[in-house]
């Protein structure tokens, strides 16, 4: 049997918290494996792609999917072992103090440490409960906004209610050719300021109304008509599209901690208890990012930073306990002298730091 081979520290969840955790265990010299449920890494960052992202220190505003290349080519600095399409079900520790990460897959993985950075959990939209609708999902069928310019000039449903929906509808009412909301209920759910900038716009809010059936062009390939039931009329309404967004919310899947034989105390039923040192209450397991509660907490990219490198700082002292409790600054950290060679020879900033 081939021996296990047994990480420094695994960091579970790839979003904002994991993958700045990842890239600062490189910087302490650890050896670290990160593993992310979903085909990509980015978090709930993914959830709002073309969404201008201002609040980040030094950064200037950027669609968050620009920070999301930013965050990964970081991460990967160091050549840390990634894991995607990995669902990890459980976490258990041996009596050696050795954790075992337990995947959906049946694959294990071994390390001395754990970083818990995995938000509010798996994050899947809600589907449409039509028959068929998923085949629509490769063409006009979308459950996030990837890109404004496929947008443009085009004849747009968007379904649901709530701030997504409202948000998506004034935003792309200035590109589109025209917008369609058609919600279920007669109250729209978002912001104030939104719904009345909304109601100024050209979007036709279809309320009382909601989708029966998607009608495919010849080709079986796109959606080309959607019919909506009128709640309060008993009829139908055919509107003709181009494209089709979905706004009906997330569903979340937390089943990781509630698998877990080791005891993780929880603040919240979607928050682990810890402190400002990222410690929780099983000793070597460490939480970072939106599943971390404790006074002071700062539920934003930002904090999931800070949250990031105070764990893996802590991770790294668990591990070695004669070491530091923190790292070197960049600009004196020997990991970096190769690497500012080659930018100062090469004049290539972007090939290895983010400008
Ligand atoms: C619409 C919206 C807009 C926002 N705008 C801003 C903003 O402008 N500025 C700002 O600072 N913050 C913003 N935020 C908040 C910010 O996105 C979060 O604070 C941040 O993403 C938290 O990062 P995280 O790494 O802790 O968690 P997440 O980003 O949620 O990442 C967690 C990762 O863990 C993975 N994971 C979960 N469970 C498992 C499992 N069992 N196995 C394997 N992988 C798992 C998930 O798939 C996910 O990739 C916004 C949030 C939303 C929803």
């Amino acid at each position: 049997m081939k021996p296990k081979e047994i990480f420094d520290v695994s960091i579970i969840g790839g979003g904002p918290a994991g993958l700045f955790s990842t890239f600062y265990s490189g910087c302490r010299e650890m050896k670290v494996k990160l593993i992310e449920y979903h085909s990509v890494l980015g978090g709930k960052l993914n959830v709002y792609p073309e969404k201008m992202v201002w609040d980040v220190g030094g950064m200037d505003p950027a669609p968050a999917h620009q920070l999301v290349d930013r965050l990964v080519r970081q991460a990967n600095i160091f050549q840390p072992k990634i894991v995607l399409n990995t669902k990890v079900t459980s976490i258990s520790k041996d009596e050696e103090g050795i954790f075992t990460v337990n995947t959906q897959t049946g694959e294990e993985h071994y390390s001395k440490a754990i970083i818990l950075a995995v938000g509010g959990g798996i994050l899947e939209p809600t589907r449409l409960e039509i028959d068929g609708a998923e085949r629509f999902e490769v063409t006009n069928l979308h459950y996030t906004v990837k890109s404004l310019a496929q947008f443009k000039g085009k004849r747009i449903l968007i379904s649901g209610g709530g701030n997504s929906a409202i948000d998506w509808a004034n935003e792309l009412e200035s590109i589109a050719d025209k917008v369609y909301l058609t919600y279920r209920k007669d109250l729209l759910k978002g912001h104030e300021a939104e719904i009345s900038k909304l109601q100024k716009s050209s979007v036709e809010c279809l309320l009382n109304t909601k989708i029966e059936r998607l009608v495919a062009a010849p080709d079986h390939e796109t959606i080309q008509q959607v019919i909506l039931s009128d709640q309060n009329q008993d009829e139908f309404i055919r509107i003709d599209v181009d494209e089709v967004i979905i706004n009906h919310g997330f569903e979340r899947e937390r089943e990781l901690v509630e698998n877990s034989p080791i005891p993780i105390e929880m603040a919240s039923p979607r928050t682990v208890a810890g402190n400002s040192k990222g410690e929780t209450s099983v000793a070597g397991l460490f939480a970072a990012g939106d599943i971390l509660e404790h006074d002071g907490k700062l539920r934003l990219i930002a904090g999931a930073f800070t949250d990031g490198a105070t764990a893996v700082n802590q991770a790294k002292l668990f591990i070695e306990p004669g070491a530091s409790n923190r790292g070197i600054v960049s600009t004196h950290n020997d990991r970096f002298k190769e690497k500012n060679k080659e930018i100062f020879k090469t004049a290539k900033l972007d090939k290895l730091i983010v400008k």
